[in-house]
C-alpha cells in the first residue's frame, strides 16, 4: 500500500464519540508512537506495550483530553489495528484468539496472547524520514487537534531531544556529556535506566508497574552533582526505600557486585532488618552486559560507605 493509503487512514480513524466531542484515544497514541520512532526506539518496528510508551502517550494525551475522557491506553493500542495501523503479532498457539478479540483485552491477555505489535511497514518506512515525520504530526494535530497544536509539538520537541540525549548517553564512551538542560538529562537518563534494569530495584527485586508509574527510581551511582557523568553505567534503578539509603551511604553495591551495609545498622533493632538482610546479597543487575556498572562508580560507593 502506498503511503497515501496510511495517510488517509490516520486522517479518517474510527475514534468513537462521547458528549459531542471525538475520543482523542487514537490519535494522541499515534503522536507518541511516531515520538518512539523519532528518538531511535522502535528501529525494528517491534513495539511493546511497556511504562515507557504510556509515559509519552500521557504527555500527550493530558493536553487533549477533556472531562469526558479517561486516561486509557489498551483499547486504542488494541483497536488501531481495526484502522489497519497496527497489527498485533501473535505468539504459536493464539493466532485464532487475537483475530477473535473485538474488544481490547486485559495487558496480561496481551502479553500472554501477542509476542509484539507493530506500525504498518509503509508508515513505519515513511517515518525514517524526518520531513515525513513533520508532516504526518502537522496532519494529525491539524485534523484532531488544531486548537492545541503549538502544545503538542512543544510535547514532540522535548521527546526527540530526549531521545538524542538517550541516544548518546547509551553510547557513552568517557567523553564530557554535552550540556543540556536538567529536565531532558533527567528524563533520558531515567528511562535509559529503568529500561535496562527492567524496572526491578538492583536490592531488592521489587517491581511493580501501573501503567507508566513504577516504583523504582534511576540513582546516580556518583552524584551527578560531583561526576556530570550520565552513563547508564554509572547508574541504577533502585527502589524508594533502597535509593534513599544508598544516597545516605547506608547501603552500597561493591565491586564485587554485592551489597554492603553500613556499620550504622544495628541488627538488634527491629525495623531495619530489612536493610541488614541485604549484607552479602548479589546485586541484581540488568540483563545486558553492556549497562553492568563500572568498577570506579562501585568503588566510589563503597569507599563512602566505609568512610560513613
Ligand atoms: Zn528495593
Amino acid at each position: 500500500m502506498s503511503l497515501n493509503s496510511s495517510w488517509d487512514q490516520v486522517l479518517h480513524l474510527r475514534t468513537g464519540r462521547v458528549g459531542g466531542h471525538e475520543r482523542p484515544h487514537k490519535p494522541a497514541l499515534l503522536l507518541a508512537l511516531i515520538s518512539l520512532v523519532e528518538s531511535g526506539r522502535l528501529r525494528d518496528n517491534k513495539i511493546s506495550y511497556d511504562p515507557e510508551l504510556f509515559e509519552v502517550f500521557r504527555r500527550y494525551f493530558s493536553i487533549v483530553q477533556t472531562d469526558q475522557d479517561s486516561i486509557n491506553m489498551i483499547d486504542p493500542f488494541w483497536r488501531l489495528r481495526t484502522d489497519e495501523l497496527l497489527i498485533h503479532h501473535a505468539r504459536p498457539g493464539f493466532e485464532a484468539a487475537v483475530n477473535a478479540q473485538s474488544s481490547a483485552p486485559s495487558i496480561t491477555q496481551l502479553r500472554e496472547m501477542t509476542d509484539f505489535s507493530s506500525l504498518r511497514s509503509d508508515l513505519f518506512l515513511a517515518l525514517q524520514d524526518p520531513a515525513e515525520r513533520d508532516r504526518l504530526r502537522d496532519a494529525i494535530t491539524s485534523r484532531y487537534f488544531a486548537e492545541k497544536r503549538s502544545e503538542l509539538l512543544r510535547v514532540g520537541l522535548q521527546e526527540r531531544a530526549i531521545g538524542s540525549y538517550e541516544q548518546l548517553i547509551e553510547q557513552a564512551d568517557g567523553s564530557p556529556m554535552p550540556a543540556t538542560e536538567d529536565d531532558i538529562r533527567d528524563q533520558a537518563f531515567r528511562r535509559v535506566v529503568l529500561r535496562a534494569y527492567d524496572y526491578r530495584c538492583a536490592a531488592c527485586g521489587l517491581r511493580v508497574i501501573l501503567d507508566d508509574l513504577v516504583l523504582v527510581d534511576a540513582a546516580h551511582l556518583i552524584p551527578w552533582g560531583v561526576s556530570r557523568d550520565d552513563d547508564p553505567r554509572n547508574g541504577m534503578a533502585l527502589c524508594k526505600n533502597h535509593h534513599w539509603a544508598m544516597d545516605r551511604f547506608l547501603i552500597a553495591p561493591t565491586p564485587d557486585r554485592q551489597w554492603k551495609i553500613s556499620r550504622c545498622l544495628d541488627d538488634r533493632i527491629e525495623g531495619q532488618k530489612d536493610l541488614l538482610n541485604l549484607r552479602g546479597r548479589s546485586v541484581l543487575l540488568p540483563r545486558e552486559d553492556r549497562f553492568h556498572p563500572k568498577v570506579n562508580a562501585l568503588t566510589w560507593r563503597e569507599e563512602r560507605l566505609l568512610n560513613a
